[in-house]
C-alpha cells in the first residue's frame, strides 16, 4: 500500500497542495487553494504524476 505523501497535486493547475486527506491509500478529501479544485479525482501524488508521463 502506498504511504501517505507529503503533498498532492492538482491536475488542473498542477500546484501542490498540503491540504488533503489520506485514507488507506486513497485521496478522500483534497483542496487546491491556487484555482479552488476540490475534487478528490482531480488530483494526484506526485509519483503517480510521473508515472503517467513516462
Ligand atoms: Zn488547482
Amino acid at each position: 500500500m502506498a504511504s501517505e505523501p507529503e503533498f498532492l497535486i492538482c491536475l488542473n493547475c498542477e500546484t501542490p497542495t498540503y491540504s488533503f486527506e489520506w485514507v488507506e491509500g486513497k485521496i478522500t478529501e483534497a483542496l487546491c487553494t491556487a484555482c479552488g479544485n476540490d475534487d478528490p479525482s482531480e488530483f494526484m501524488t506526485e509519483t503517480e504524476l510521473d508515472e503517467q508521463r513516462t
